[in-house]
């Protein structure tokens, strides 16, 4: 437990947060400062006070939510109307990530 997305249904637009309950000693706090150099293997992973994850969840258009309700049309490909708070898996796709609910 420690990925955690809330989603709030808004005017125009859900509202979606991202949590990290870890603490940053966990895994997803140690990673490559520039998105640029994710791929080198010789750049030294380095520990942050944010989860790489919430760093992705700045911009709605780098995570796609790919559940079963998944909605081509909406922000973040949220379906309208969705009020949801949850554990969520996070896969990493080099520009962009997806999520689900766990
Ligand atoms: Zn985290």
């Amino acid at each position: 437990m420690s990925h955690i997305v809330t989603v709030t249904p808004g005017e125009k637009h859900p509202a979606v947060t991202f949590e990290c309950t870890a603490d940053s000693e966990a895994l997803c706090h140690l990673y490559r400062d520039s998105e640029d150099s994710w791929y080198e293997d010789q750049v030294p992973e380095t520990r942050h006070e944010r989860c790489w994850i919430a760093t992705w969840f700045d911009d709605p258009e780098a995570c796609s939510y790919i559940g079963d309700d998944a909605d081509d049309d909406g922000d973040y490909y949220v379906p309208p109307n969705v009020e949801r708070s949850g554990e969520v898996s996070v896969l990493w796709c080099e520009d962009y990530i997806e999520w689900s609910f766990a």
